[in-house]
């Protein structure tokens, strides 16, 4: 990887040099300590310029359709004079058998727009580890001006709570048949939706799509609320005609303004902070416990003895780090 100066990666991206922001993502995705305390310093410096766009989280199973959504939802919002950057968490690249998200050519169009921004989801690391990375990607683009970051993630579970904790919004994209099971209906995903688009909505189906939709109202009544004052809406539409998608624009600057209002935008960045801070602080434990010769020869002895299957790996892990950080 060819090195940046850290003002060259700031000036770049701040003036709208993409090919500098993509330079940038890649230096906080990457795992090398030299990179990570450059990276530390460039998020340092482009914070005061973080925190204005609309993040925004979209799932749905691979084909639900969430490409062509983003596409043309992404060339509304340009339209409306906003600039719209896309990030992917793909939980399938994190287990080292190519993406699910990523191996095709998406969203050529919104590419090609000046005012967009699309970054293919990154391909190493685990899963915790990629989300937040990813969010650290999202705050470059907030520095870089972007006023609505689309994350995309694929229906597994996990993602999507990894997702919500980096977004304002939760979009499900659902189409319809396929059942509720192998569409990640779990009670877990649909407690985190803020909003539903019943996606290739067209005129053969448009009555199963309102049954379903009536099905789907019945079964977010019974869930608790997650955000005061408001009931998450059911829209109809379909992405590849550009049916829909002016309305959920507006649901969302709605939504958005609802939190806002309420205090709730902030407190609940506030948590998602909190939860990053945990995370971090776990991360350079291990990264300090691991650091240096003694420190690698020592986490691999103790790796060693938890895989050997005789001792508990949680209480080897307590000796390990007792050990280290009294160094
Ligand atoms: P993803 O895997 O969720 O990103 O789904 P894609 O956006 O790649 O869409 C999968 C397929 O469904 C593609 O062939 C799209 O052209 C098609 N598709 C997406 N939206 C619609 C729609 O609203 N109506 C119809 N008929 N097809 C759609």
């Amino acid at each position: 990887m060819k090195t940046y100066a850290t003002s060259q990666l700031i000036d770049g991206l701040r003036s709208g040099d993409k090919r500098l922001l993509a330079k940038a993502i890649t230096l906080v995705e990457s795992k090398k300590a030299e990179h990570r305390d450059q990276a530390e310093d460039l998020l340092k410096a482009i914070m005061p310029f973080t925190g204005n766009s609309i993040r925004i989280g979209i799932t749905g199973v691979p084909g639900a359709g969430k490409s062509t959504f983003i596409e043309n939802f992404g060339k509304f919002a340009i339209a409306n004079g906003k600039k719209v950057a896309v990030l992917a968490v793909d939980p399938s690249s994190s287990l080292n058998k190519g993406s699910i998200l990523g191996d095709k050519t998406r969203m050529e169009e919104l590419a090609r727009e000046k005012n967009a921004f699309i970054r293919p989801s990154p391909t190493s690391g685990f899963l915790g580890g990629i989300a937040n990375a990813t969010f650290e990607s999202l705050l470059l683009c907030e520095a870089a001006g972007y006023d609505y970051i689309l994350i995309e993630t694929v229906g597994v579970g996990q993602s999507e709570v990894l997702v919500s904790d980096i977004t304002d919004v939760f979009l499900f994209l659902k189409i319809i048949g396929g059942g509720d099971e192998l569409q990640g209906i779990k009670r877990g995903v649909m407690e985190m939706v803020d909003l539903i688009f019943i996606n290739k909505v067209e005129e053969e189906n448009r009555l199963k799509a309102k049954n379903t939709k009536i099905e789907l109202l019945r079964a977010l009544h019974f869930m608790p609320s997650k955000e005061k004052d408001w009931k998450v809406p059911v829209f109809l539409g379909s992405a590849l005609n550009n049916e829909g998608l002016d309305a959920v624009y507006e649901k969302v600057q709605e939504f958005i303004d609802l939190k806002v209002a309420t205090s709730s935008f902030e407190e609940t960045r506030k948590r998602q902070a909190e939860k990053r801070f945990d995370y971090w602080v776990k991360e350079y434990i291990l990264q300090h416990t691991k650091s240096g010769k003694e420190g690698e020869t020592q986490y691999d002895l103790h790796k060693k003895n938890a895989s050997d299957l005789k001792v508990n790996p949680s209480s080897e892990a307590k000796v390990f780090v007792e050990k280290l950080l009294k160094k």
